[in-house]
């Protein structure tokens, strides 16, 4: 994250008066907690107004400027973390791992594509999940469904799943405390580039990745040249990461929502980018309506059933002044239909001067189950997506702006397929993810290399 000045973040007041900030109060609001009777949502509401910003106004208009870049080419942006993170893996070593993981990848990717990679984490605030559906069953007891540790525990017991609005402020609390070491971490000199470099030196020399041997060789020949000609190494020692999530919960990001009182715009402070689900893009609903309100960068999703009217109308709710930077879609087609779901999105915006930043996410449209009854992934899917999105836009003219990735720094085995040739058997030995299976942390340095291929390729055409 960059420096920026303290800036001077107010409480929105509620209620009329307040940019419309609860407007979407009067709206259908998919996928909300339902709190029983008796919980004290208001007080939690209450105390979560009075915290301190998790992020500053500032940095979210330093990555919306970002951003911008990414549109038209001059970046590359690098989203990725756990599908669902927890109050139990709110670990230091979990998230150096994940930081670690995303801060080699960017390295290769930097290589790959001549152009800066924005570091943007599914990190410090991706507690809460939509589901599609509101309970489940196990061996015949139904209970309420795993919601994200937001809500309720994944443990399956009733007291476990029912929905608990103190989990909001766990929440605020876990986010900051990742925040926190995130920060440390990009800037006290553990993502320093001969350090990272090492890491991903290590990557490639301990098993036969002899595809990506070559590219690990002549990212070694930059460096040396780099410091040939007396790059300032120190410089490089740290990086600008930011934090993003999905914004779901309607009140608690409602209740992190300030004034910055240098323009009186408000921002949503608990991360520097949210997200609009493929489940919640409603034109008509609560979360389009708040989105709508706030200056920070944000994305929405979209599935294979997406119009181009969709995509139009949602540029003119979320982005009416058509500014660089300040709307991303992030498309989720699933490989075997990207090809053929994308252009007529792409062309549409396109043709109606639409200023958005396209992101690949190409995990949520590949998932299956394994005849083992595990939730999977395949990695040449993942891959076959990411090189369709790139093959729609060459043939556009358009920017590939970005992937969005659910991944891990652990060992774990929850997608199949890449180097280590994870099949159906493995998936039992290390699966941890509590909704999503994750890139692991070889599997995620694979798709790094093999993404940057693609952008080395596009950038010599
Ligand atoms: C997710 O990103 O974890 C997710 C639920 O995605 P989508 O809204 O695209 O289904
Ligand atoms: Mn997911």
């Amino acid at each position: 994250m960059s420096t920026t000045d303290l800036d001077d973040l107010v409480d929105a007041p509620a209620g009329a008066g307040a940019g419309g900030l609860d407007s979407w109060r009067t709206l259908p609001a998919a996928q909300q907690p339902s709190y029983p009777a008796g919980a004290d949502l208001d007080s939690v509401t209450a105390a979560l107004r009075s915290m301190p910003p998790l992020v500053f106004a500032g940095e979210c208009d330093d990555l919306r400027t970002r951003l911008a870049m990414a549109a038209r080419g001059e970046a590359f942006v690098l989203q990725g973390g756990d599908c669902a993170e927890t109050f139990a893996g709110t670990t230091a070593d979990n998230i150096r791992d994940r930081v670690k993981t995303i801060l080699q990848m960017a390295v290769v990717l930097t290589y790959g594509a001549s152009t800066p990679v924005i570091k943007l984490g599914r990190m410090a605030g991706q507690f809460a999940k939509p589901r599609s559906s509101d309970l489940e069953t196990r061996d015949g007891v139904t209970l309420p469904a795993y919601r994200g540790d937001a809500v309720n525990d994944y443990a399956f017991t009733p007291e476990g799943r029912e929905h608990d609005p103190a989990r909001l402020l766990r929440t605020y609390h876990a986010s900051s405390s990742t925040l926190n070491l995130i920060r440390a971490f990009t800037t006290g000199g553990f993502a320093d580039l001969r350090r990272v470099h090492e890491w991903n030196r290590g990557f490639v020399g301990n098993t036969a990745k002899a595809r990506y041997e070559v590219m690990a060789r002549d990212i070694d020949k930059a460096m040396k040249f780099m410091a040939a000609c007396g790059a300032d190494f120190e410089a490089l020692r740290g990086v600008e990461f930011y934090a993003s999530h999905e914004a779901l919960l309607l009140e608690y990001e409602r209740a992190l929502t300030r004034i910055d009182s240098r323009t009186g715009d408000p921002y949503d402070v608990s991360s520097h980018f949210l997200w609009i689900g493929e489940r919640t893009r409603q034109l008509d609903g609560a979360h389009v309506d708040l989105l709508s309100r706030v200056r920070n960068p944000i994305g929405v999703k979209l599935g294979p059933s997406t119009e181009p009217d969709d995509v139009l109308a949602l540029i003119d709710r979320l982005d009416p002044d058509r500014e660089p930077g300040r709307l991303t879609f992030i498309t989720r087609m699933g490989a075997p239909r990207i090809r053929e779901a994308l252009p007529r999105l792409v062309e549409t915006v396109d043709r109606a001067g639409g200023q958005v930043l396209w992101i690949c996410d190409p995990m949520h449209g590949n998932g299956f189950e394994s005849p083992t009854g595990y939730k999977t992934r395949n990695f040449d899917d993942i891959v076959d997506e990411v090189r369709g999105f790139f093959e729609v836009h060459a043939a556009l003219g358009t920017v590939p702006g970005g992937v969005h990735l659910e991944l891990t720094g652990d060992d774990v085995t929850e997608c199949l397929g890449g180097f280590e040739q994870i099949d159906e058997a493995a998936l039992a030995t290390r699966y941890e993810s509590v909704c999503d299976p994750r890139l692991n942390h070889q599997q995620s340095l694979e798709v790094a290399f093999l993404v940057a291929e693609m952008l080395a390729a596009r950038a010599a055409s």
